[in-house]
């Protein structure tokens, strides 16, 4: 991969932040967009720009066109086994609030529903909101200080009364790839059947290649501004005969199938989940990005950020008073790490000063400082065109302002 080359598609790396060069490592908040996708965005509202699925008319026709073929371009890029099985929503928070509010149909008083000491906010919250809704309760999966899930608890958790069980396949916090396909396998394996499965891919779309069959998930959640697409967009996978049989989620146009006072019908998957206009440009946008990553390569793009996981990793453990959170041996786009007694925020503040852009704070990820006993960590993250020569101005910059931290 030509990092230099694959740079220049992005516009926003070739700014200056505080007079010095953008270090941008705060990818797994956001990723950059490259000038195709942006492009793409453009293009759509100069030439045809129109509602979908409503006209007759030849620019909703072609809009219309488009949002489908990317919806197809999706359900292989996750290798789904079909594109009914494709929602479009505005991201993972949408996705999971979706699966909370839909799912909560099936929920009966003392059902349970699993999740890990390490989800991001939004794979716990909406849980709870269900669970006080229906009177069911909400069993915590806990990790070890290495970040990774703590399996030999999970016999104990899962009974005759577990009814989901909603686990990131990546943190979003300390970059730990969990082995959910193994954990999903088993529980189909020990005949838990009736358990709906389901992986918030938030942080594992932009770094791991995705096979949702595989991974014997019913759902897959994630939001394409993770993977260089725009913001406002994202996925619900699930699989054909749920989504078919669930109860759909927000009422209103494009939903239904007949309406009237008496009685609404509603419409088949993936559209009874869709109501009302969606945002169709940056569909657009996305489908651009995934067309990008194909160019490029998702096996190429996961052996490079994994030679910049391990190097920066190196990098880091040789800074005195480093001290990297969640050390888990398999991690991916995500480093954790605390200075001495110093507050996040100060080194985070000191780094913007040096054009070096990380995150601070708890991640939205409170349960996961808990289990640390800390306020919150900076977090460096990458993506595809993050390069070794980031990678040294970060710690060079680390270096510098580590004196200032004492
Ligand atoms: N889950 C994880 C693991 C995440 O990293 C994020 C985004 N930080 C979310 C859920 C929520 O994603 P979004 O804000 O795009 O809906």
């Amino acid at each position: 991969m030509d990092i230099k080359q694959i740079k220049k598609d992005f516009p926003i790396l070739d700014i200056k932040v505080n007079n010095k060069p953008l270090i941008y490592l705060d990818n797994a908040a956001t990723t950059q967009k490259p000038l195709p996708v942006i492009e793409a965005i453009s293009e759509y509202y100069q030439k045809y720009n129109a509602n979908v699925h409503r006209g007759v008319h030849t620019l909703s026709q072609i809009a219309t066109d488009k949002f489908e073929q990317v919806r197809e371009q999706i359900r292989k890029f996750i290798n789904a086994e079909h594109s009914s099985e494709i929602v479009y929503t505005r991201g993972t928070t949408e996705s999971l609030n979706l699966l909370a509010s839909s799912l909560s149909h099936y929920l009966r008083e003392g059902d349970e529903i699993i999740v890990s000491e390490s989800e991001h906010h939004s794979n716990i919250v909406p849980w709870q909101m269900a669970c006080e809704r229906t009177k069911t309760k909400l069993r915590v999966l806990p990790i070890n200080d290495d970040g990774t899930y703590d399996i030999s608890k999970l016999d104990s958790l899962l009974n005759e009364n577990t009814k989901i069980v909603s686990l990131a396949q990546v943190s979003n916090s300390l970059g730990v790839i969990h082995d959910i396909k193994n954990i999903f396998h088993y529980i189909r394996e020990i005949k838990h059947d009736n358990i709906f499965l389901i992986a918030d891919g938030a942080q594992g779309i932009p770094h791991l290649k995705v096979d949702v069959q595989d991974l014997s998930c019913d759902f897959y959640c994630f939001s394409a501004h993770k993977i260089y697409a725009p913001m406002g967009i994202g996925v619900l996978y699930g699989r054909k005969e749920l989504l078919e049989e669930m109860y759909p989620y927000q009422g209103g146009g494009e939903m239904i199938k007949e309406v009237s006072f008496e009685k609404t019908t509603y419409n088949i998957a993936p559209y009874r989940f869709e109501a009302g206009t969606p945002s169709v440009s940056d569909v657009i946008g996305f489908g651009k990005a995934l067309e990008y990553i194909e160019q490029i390569g998702f096996d190429n793009i996961i052996a490079h950020e994994d030679k910049i996981m391990q190097y920066t990793i190196e990098q880091l453990e040789r800074i005195e008073g480093l001290k990297i959170i969640g050390n888990a041996e398999h991690k991916a786009g995500a480093i954790s790490f605390l200075i001495g007694n110093s507050h996040p925020f100060d080194v985070g503040t000191l780094l913007d000063q040096l054009g070096v852009a990380i995150r601070t704070g708890h991640h939205c990820a409170q349960p996961v400082m808990q289990h640390y006993n800390i306020p919150g960590t900076a977090r460096a993250s990458f993506a595809l065109y993050t390069d070794f020569e980031d990678i040294d101005i970060f710690i060079k910059s680390l270096n510098r302002i580590v004196p200032m931290l004492q």
